[in-house]
C-alpha cells in the first residue's frame, strides 16, 4: 500500500510539474505575443499609413535651407547700393549707428557692423598697423547739402550756368542714397603712411596690405577694386571697405569678383542690374506681414526722386 501511495504521489509530483511547465511556457508564449505585437505589428501597421509617413518627410526636408542660412551671418547687410540700387530716402531714421572712431571728428557706422570694425581695428593695432578712418556713416542729407555746396562753388568761382555745374557735379558724385556710406556700412580707411584720395597711392601702404589679407575676416570686403571701374562705375579706391558679414566677404574675396558680379553670378539681379532678390531694406518685413501702409518701402522706384533731373538734390560720393 505504501509502495502505491508513494506511486501516487510521485505521478502527482509529476503531473503538477507538468502543470507547471504548462504555466511557464504559456507565461512565456504571451511574452512572445506581447513582443511581437509592439513591435512588429507596430511597423507594419506604420507601413499602412504611408501618407502620414511621407508627409513627415516633407517637414523635415524644409527646415534644410534655414540649415544652409545658419551659417551666413548678417544676412541683412548683403544688399547693393549703387546707381540702380539707391536707398530708400528715409533710410537715415530706419538705422541706429554706433561711433566706431574718432580723430579731428566723430565716426559712425551701423551699430550691426559697428562690433566688426571694432575687431579689426584692434587686430591690425596688434599687428603694428594703425588703420585711420577718414569717412564713415553720411547721412543723405548730409550729401545733399555738400552736392548743393559743389554745385554753388562751380556756379561762383568757375564761371558755369546752374546745368554745366550740375552736369560737372555729377560726374564726381552719386544721387542721395547711392552711395553706400548713407547706409552705414562702408568706410574709407588709409593710414598715417598715406593719406590722399587724389590717386590710388595708399595700395602701396602697410595698412592696405593688411587690410588686402585680413578685411574679409572681419566683413568687409574692398568694394571697387582695381580693373572694376565699368561694372561699379566707380574708380579703383583701395581705401573705400564695405561690411557685407564674414559669410559672404569670404565668399566675394575667394571669387574676385566685385559685389555688382558676384549679384550677377548669384541671380540675383534683372539684367539692368537691378536687384531682385537679396534685396536689404527693400525686403517686405516678414514678421509684420498686416503693415500696408508702407508700399514705398518695398518698392526702390516709387522712393526715387521724382523731380526733373535738374532739380534734384545729389551727394557726394567718394
Ligand atoms: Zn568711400
Amino acid at each position: 500500500m505504501r509502495k502505491i501511495k508513494r506511486h501516487n504521489n510521485r505521478r502527482r509530483v509529476i503531473i503538477l510539474r507538468g502543470i507547471k511547465y504548462l504555466l511557464i511556457i504559456s507565461a512565456l508564449l504571451l511574452a512572445l505575443a506581447f513582443v511581437l505585437t509592439n513591435f512588429v505589428f507596430k511597423d507594419s501597421g506604420e507601413e499602412e499609413t504611408v501618407t502620414e509617413t511621407t508627409t513627415e518627410v516633407i517637414v523635415l526636408e524644409e527646415p534644410e535651407p534655414e540649415k544652409e542660412d545658419e551659417n551666413i551671418d548678417n544676412k541683412w547687410a548683403m544688399f547693393l547700393v549703387n546707381k540702380n540700387n539707391p536707398l530708400p530716402m528715409d533710410y537715415d531714421s530706419r538705422i541706429e549707428t554706433t561711433m566706431i572712431f574718432e580723430s579731428w571728428r566723430e565716426y559712425f557706422l551701423d551699430s550691426r557692423a559697428a562690433k566688426y570694425f571694432d575687431d579689426m581695428l584692434k587686430a591690425a593695432k596688434e599687428d603694428g598697423i594703425d588703420l585711420l578712418v577718414v569717412s564713415a556713416y553720411r547721412t543723405i542729407e548730409y550729401q545733399q547739402q555738400n552736392f548743393d555746396n559743389s554745385v554753388q562753388d562751380r556756379i561762383d568761382n568757375r564761371g558755369m550756368t546752374y546745368d554745366e555745374a550740375y552736369a560737372d557735379t555729377l560726374a564726381e558724385v552719386a544721387l542721395p542714397g547711392e552711395s553706400e556710406h548713407n547706409a552705414g556700412l562702408a568706410l574709407d580707411i588709409m593710414s598715417e603712411e598715406y593719406t590722399s584720395m587724389d590717386d590710388d597711392g595708399f595700395e602701396n601702404t602697410e595698412a592696405f596690405k593688411w587690410l588686402d589679407k585680413h578685411a574679409h575676416e572681419y566683413g568687409f570686403i574692398l568694394r571697387y577694386p582695381k580693373g572694376k571701374q565699368e561694372i561699379t562705375g566707380i574708380i579703383y579706391e583701395p581705401w573705400h571697405y564695405r561690411f557685407v558679414g564674414v559669410y559672404y566677404a569670404n565668399e566675394i574675396k575667394q571669387s574676385g569678383l566685385c559685389l555688382e558680379e558676384y549679384y550677377e553670378e548669384q541671380g540675383w539681379t534683372d539684367a539692368n542690374g537691378k536687384a531682385i532678390e537679396m534685396l536689404g531694406p527693400w525686403e517686405p518685413e516678414e514678421k509684420e506681414p498686416e503693415v500696408t501702409t508702407a508700399p514705398a518701402n518695398t518698392e526702390p522706384k516709387e522712393t526715387m526722386p521724382t523731380t526733373p533731373y535738374s532739380e534734384q538734390k545729389v551727394t557726394i560720393i567718394v
